[in-house]
């Protein structure tokens, strides 16, 4: 057996599981016709040579035999294999057929954040040059578009964290609002574990005692959706309580003497109303923060996906600026991202409203640059398009009729996600590029094979901002295909050939570092070769540039060098709850699945750690319901209904339930949130609507 067991491969690769991007060895062993994988973590600066249970068991969705090896088109309803050739030229017929009665724009893409930096930017260059048309957008934009937008307009620079995680153990006290580390991002628990052995102050801001809060010294357990409120009750009591930074105030922002008169006016007695938060507890946080030499904010999704999730991120921006807590070892503000490339996802071109380097596509002097890149002329590139849940609105109403989605499966993951399957079933034309037959794939006329991390070599941008060479660990399975080669293979057949001539990641990476050279996101000194060596952190502008661990430590981004305070409400959002639905619906990862579960649910390790959804909800509401633990549950809110096990759990709100979002079907919950969008950057109010509950006797 020992002999046997000799044919032992190991090969480099990352987990796709999460904004860490955590370094492994798969090591497989093959005893005569079996074969075993096992993954054994490797060192590297962001996780330290540790790896969790997503990690560990990543491979194991790649090597599922559900894994989609050929393209398949739907006939008469059933999926049938078809060629390469086949599948192509029915997506470049249906592609100018749509564009041709129906106007250019009628043809939309949606992308994804777990693309790789070169897919992501490849994606964006298809929809503008190949297909000319203004609709991409990605489910990012479900994801930080929160943060991005708050960074951009607060700092000038959306990077979602402005220190290194090597800063959290120097901090005296740390806030995490709406963020669950433990289970999202498990390998970063240490960090924060030795800033506590370090003697800091941890403050979990969360309508849940989750497994992060368990480390706080204060838990500030607010009503859903009411983050905003609490962070201008921390700003006023800074305020009152003298712990404004003067000298950083006047000399590096703009706009206190109006964040002044705001926060003057607040009652802290309206803040505690508004969060059900006592007003002594919001007055702890802020001096714990005030005091402290060194603090750092973080923010997550739980205050991001709000109809006012803008709002709450540049208050909390306010708190950082008004005490100077930024731009040195120790303070600093960050947004931990999600999805596996959250961070570059966003940086290349795959939002509506932006080209690769974070330029503006209604900017003159960034379309003319980045025209010039891709060798047309400015005025041949489109215009701003529709956010990712506004481009579904506009597939309901027939304005959009055909779509290519690669990287993302909306029909779990969207709002109201009952809305965007009829909405796709209206298409005209629907081709999704994906691993799986996932949900979306399902309707699709078309669906193409792509390749797993395992398989893909690319690069992706870390949480820390640090761009990260992922090699290829083996060999694609059947035909299956790079989101990049479909790509390029549909431009051929458009006769955009000429402009998607790449036959590598690393050629399409070296035209990526070209476009962003100059933009704020530069990442024109980061090469393959220097990537083989070491993870860099943008901006880098030139190859003997050191990266960029430390953001805003003399200037902010804006031209003038200075950072901006917001005057914002506080307004409750609108979905409130009444006599018929008088609970708060909140929802959220859990430790074993990764956004639609499309991979996760694929790993029997994974899906044997949870295999179902399960509400979140405390005895007390439970048994008023007449729910006892483990029982089904109808959760009910004014878009529909979804049904899931019960689960007790004494550390959450009496008037709040929560449940995770990773699978389809009854238990699917996103078929009942909110659809209600955050005016300033379109992502919807996930984390909080209105919801009734009662026991199952039928199904
Ligand atoms: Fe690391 Fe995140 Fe993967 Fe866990 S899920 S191994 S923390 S990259």
């Amino acid at each position: 057996k020992e002999k046997e067991r000799a044919s032992e491969t190991a090969a480099a690769t990352q987990c796709p599981f999460c904004s860490v991007q955590c370094t492994l060895q798969l090591v497989e062993e093959r005893i005569v016709e079996r074969r075993r994988y096992k993954a054994v973590p490797t060192d590297n600066p962001t996780s330290n040579g540790r790896l969790c249970l997503k990690g560990m068991n990543a491979h194991q969705h790649a090597l599922h035999p559900e894994r989609l090896l050929f393209p398949l088109a739907k006939v008469d309803g059933r999926f049938v294999r078809v060629s390469w050739e086949e599948a192509l030229s029915l997506i470049v017929e249906r592609i100018i057929s749509i564009q041709k009665e129906d106007g250019v724009d009628a043809f939309a893409v949606y992308g994804g954040g777990s693309l790789t930096n070169e897919e992501a930017y490849l994606l964006g260059k298809f929809a503008r040059v190949a297909l000319k048309t203004r609709h991409i957008d990605y489910n990012g934009r479900f994801c930080m578009s929160a943060a991005a937008a708050a960074m951009n307009d607060a700092f000038g620079l959306d990077r979602g964290l402005t220190n290194p995680l090597s800063d959290i153990p120097l901090a005296q006290t740390i806030i995490l609002a709406g963020t669950n580390v433990a289970e999202c991002q498990p390998t970063l628990m240490p960090y924060f574990y030795e800033a506590k052995k370090n003697g800091a102050f941890i403050i979990v801001v969360d309508p849940r005692e989750t497994k992060t809060a368990a480390l706080a010294d204060l838990h500030l357990p607010l009503k859903p959706g009411t983050d905003t409120a609490l962070a201008v009750g921390i700003g006023k009591v800074l305020l009152d309580e003298g712990y404004i930074d003067e000298a950083f105030v006047c000399e590096r922002t703009v706009g206190f003497t109006e964040w002044k008169q705001h926060i003057e006016a607040v009652k802290m007695d309206e803040i505690a109303r508004v969060t059900d938060v006592p007003a002594e507890k919001i007055r702890l946080a802020a001096r714990k923060y005030g005091e402290a030499a060194d603090a750092i904010v973080l923010t997550a999704r739980g205050l991001e996906q709000q109809a006012d999730g803008y709002a709450a991120v540049r208050h909390w921006m306010n708190v950082v600026l008004a005490t100077g807590k930024i731009g040195r070892p120790g303070s600093g503000f960050g947004s931990i991202t999600g999805q596996g490339n959250g961070q570059g996802g966003r940086e290349h071109g795959q939002k509506a409203d932006q080209l690769p380097g974070y330029r503006s596509i209604e900017h003159p002097e960034h379309r003319r640059y980045i025209a010039n890149i891709w060798g047309i002329s400015p005025d041949e590139l489109p215009r701003k398009g529709v956010s990712a849940y506004e481009m579904m609105q506009k597939i309901g109403a027939g304005e959009i009729t055909g779509l290519l989605v690669m990287g993302s499966n909306p029909v779990v993951s969207s709002p109201n996600a009952a809305f965007v399957a009829k909405a796709l079933q209206k298409l005209k034309f629907l081709v999704v590029a994906d691993m799986f037959l996932s949900e979306t794939a399902e309707l699709a006329d078309l669906v193409l094979p792509v390749s797993s991390y395992l398989e893909d070599e690319g690069t992706v941008t870390n949480v820390e901002g640090r761009v990260c060479f992922r090699p290829a660990a083996r060999k694609r399975p059947g035909e299956v295909k790079h989101d990049w080669e479909i790509l390029c293979a549909i431009a051929h057949k458009l006769g955009k050939g000429r402009y998607f001539s790449f036959t590598s990641a690393e050629e399409i990476f070296n035209e990526l570092r070209l476009a962003s050279r100059g933009g704020k996101a530069d990442y024109y000194g980061v090469t393959y070769e220097r990537l083989r060596r070491e993870r860099v952190y943008w901006p880098c502008p030139d190859a003997h540039h050191p990266g960029t661990p430390r953001l805003f430590t003399e200037r902010f981004a804006h031209p003038d060098g200075k950072a901006r305070f917001a005057v914002l409400p506080f307004r409750p959002e609108k979905e409130e709850t009444d006599e018929w639905y008088p609970l708060y619906l909140t929802t959220g990862r859990v430790l074993a699945h990764y956004l639609s579960g499309t991979q996760t649910r694929r790993s029997p390790a994974l899906s044997a750690r949870q295999p179902e959804a399960v509400v979140e909800i405390h005895p007390r509401t439970a048994k008023r319901y007449g729910i006892g633990p483990g029982m089904l549950v109808r959760i009910e809110t004014r878009r529909g209904a979804a049904v899931v096990r019960s689960r007790y759990n004494d550390q959450i709100r009496e008037d709040t339930i929560f449940v995770p979002f990773h699978w389809s079907g009854l238990q699917q919950i996103n078929n009942v949130t909110s659809d209600e969008l955050d005016p300033h950057c379109r992502m919807p109010a996930f984390k909080r609507c209105a919801a009734r509950v009662r026991p199952v006797v039928d199904l």
